[in-house]
């Protein structure tokens, strides 16, 4: 399955239908979103925010495996850019966000990921791009992307 390789066709959305091809996504859109970016990744447990982040690694160029581990909120991985990895989801408030200093731990050129962004909402950086994974069956997505 083809995924799309310009940005207009990844916001009008298109269907993945495997593990594996969201993780193929990942890895493409390293190569298209600019670096010094934040991607908001949007959408509910196990619609495979985790799976895209690990491509997007793989197409930074980062050896290692991409995981959620329980009480990690922030992994950071190098690679051709820095790669920034947060999962929000057990931040209660926003405000938890200033703790994790991101702003200080960004280096240029770096991109930034977050998973659970509705717990951070305001703090989100600026000129971040949204993508959605929408389940639409057990091994179907639908990602949507919005660049802002
Ligand atoms: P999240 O981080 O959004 O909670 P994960 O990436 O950890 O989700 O998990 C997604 C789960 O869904 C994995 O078990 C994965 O194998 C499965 N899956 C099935 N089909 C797909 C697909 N098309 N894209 C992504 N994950 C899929
Ligand atoms: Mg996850």
């Amino acid at each position: 399955m083809d995924i799309p390789s310009d940005i207009a066709q990844w916001q009008k959305g298109f269907a993945t239908h495997s593990a594996s091809e969201t993780e193929r996504a990942g890895e493409i859109l390293a190569a298209l979103i600019p670096s010094d970016t934040a991607l908001l990744l949007e959408g509910k447990l196990g619609a495979g925010k985790t799976t895209f982040t690990r491509g997007f690694a793989r197409g930074l160029g980062i050896k290692g495996d991409v995981t959620s581990p329980s009480f990690s909120l922030l992994t950071i991985y190098e690679g051709q850019r820095q790669l920034l990895h947060v999962d929000a989801y057990r931040l209660t408030q926003p405000s938890q966000w200033d703790s994790l200093l991101i702003d200080e731990l960004c280096e240029s050129p770096w991109n930034l990921l977050i998973e659970w962004p509705e717990n951070v909402r305001g703090k989100e950086p600026e000129g971040a791009w949204t993508l959605t994974i929408e389940n639409t069956d057990t091994d179907a997505r639908q990602l949507t992307l919005k660049k802002t």
